[in-house]
């Protein structure tokens, strides 16, 4: 199969789109497409806008090389902005565009665009489409819902069942983790001092829109369930179970998985099987207690005296008996295990 110049402008992640870029670099050179009047830094502008106040970029089909050109630059706006939370409403955004568009696309292309951009290994059977384990494990391991769990799988000779809509949910969950991984990449270009009064503005625009995230205090886009507390992992396991949880357990769960980067519209997912879930109220509650609307206002998870009094801690290591807040236990955990991979490298 073929792609066009209209799939390197929907699909960012297929080969096609980074020959494309780099030709275009080539030719029209970095400074003329950074330049203040040019329509590439606008449309990134505006795919940047999109993201923040939609939810979802669409495709600009007006020029596809401007389009195609137009995330590369909306990624290099966003290093300079270095605002955590704008790179996860960026890429959660890219990925509800990616998926919408892949939901329409035959089995046939799904395949070959899985292959051409993640190089996964993908089978097709009747109305299935099968993915190496391996390759399944890499990018479910970052959604939260125990449907995604390999144990709730068919597997057939190390290749994951999934239908046409799972493997579509899949692939743009991959998409979503490469411009997460990209953004921490890409090199700090010089940008001219044009764009530097670009950058500013927006960062005053989103200010008030998508509160800083305080690095010190939480580990964005480090998703380790290895390393969270107990409390937090039986919340998990009991909102996977569908139990019905109290408001403050709904609370501790969302604003801890919230604090290390998760997004609102990521932990809906896991608040769906709730026997009272009303999706636009838990969404509202979501992006309410993350800051995103109303006061404004954070919110990180009550402290683990709190939690006792509430019943909700189960502390049963020993450094629970250090801690005075589960995200302190998390920080220190996963400095601990990236401490033994670290050794284990060395040995
Ligand atoms: S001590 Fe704190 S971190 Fe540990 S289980 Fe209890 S509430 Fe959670």
């Amino acid at each position: 199969m073929i792609f066009s110049k209209l799939d390197a402008a929907t699909y960012p992640f297929i080969s096609l789109a980074s020959r494309l870029v780099k030709e275009l670099e080539e030719s029209l050179g970095l400074n003329a497409i950074l330049s203040p009047d040019s329509e590439v830094l606008r449309r990134s502008v505006e795919r940047i806008r999109e993201a923040v106040y939609s939810r979802a970029t669409s495709v600009y089909k007006r020029d596809l090389e401007v389009e195609v050109l137009s995330h590369p630059v909306a990624l290099i706006l966003i290093k300079h902005m270095n605002n955590k939370r704008l790179v996860n409403v960026y890429a959660e955004a890219e990925k509800n565009r990616v998926l919408a568009n892949l939901l329409k696309e035959s089995q046939e292309k799904l395949a070959t665009l899985a292959i051409d951009g993640f190089n996964w290994h993908v089978k097709r059977e009747g109305d299935f489409l099968f993915v190496r384990f391996d390759d399944y494990l890499k990018t479910s391991v970052n959604m939260l819902d125990a449907y995604w769990k390999l144990v709730n799988r068919r597997l057939v000779k190390g290749y994951v069942e999934l239908s046409r809509r799972d493997f579509s949910r899949l692939l743009a969950e991959a998409y979503r983790t490469r411009i997460l991984e990209k953004v921490n990449q890409v090199e700090d270009v010089q940008v001219p001092s044009t764009l530097k009064s670009v950058i500013e503005e927006l960062e005053r625009e989103f200010q008030g829109v998508l509160p800083k995230v305080d690095v010190s205090a939480t580990y964005v886009g480090e998703y380790v369930p290895s390393a969270f507390p107990a409390c937090i992992l039986k919340l998990l396991e009991e909102a996977e179970q569908g139990k019905n949880l109290s408001h403050m357990a709904r609370f501790t769960l969302a604003t801890f998985l919230l604090s290390i980067g998760k997004t609102p519209e990521e932990l809906l997912d896991l608040f769906r099987k709730m026997p009272d879930f009303d999706e636009s109220k838990t969404l509202y509650h979501l992006r309410h207690i993350a800051g995103e609307i109303g006061s404004r206002k954070k919110y990180t998870p009550p402290s683990c005296a709190t939690l006792r009094t509430f019943g909700l801690c189960v502390a049963n290591d020993e450094l629970c008996q250090k801690v005075k807040h589960p995200l302190t236990y998390y920080s220190k955990k996963l400095k601990s295990l990236k401490r033994g991979e670290l050794g284990k490298r060395a040995k």
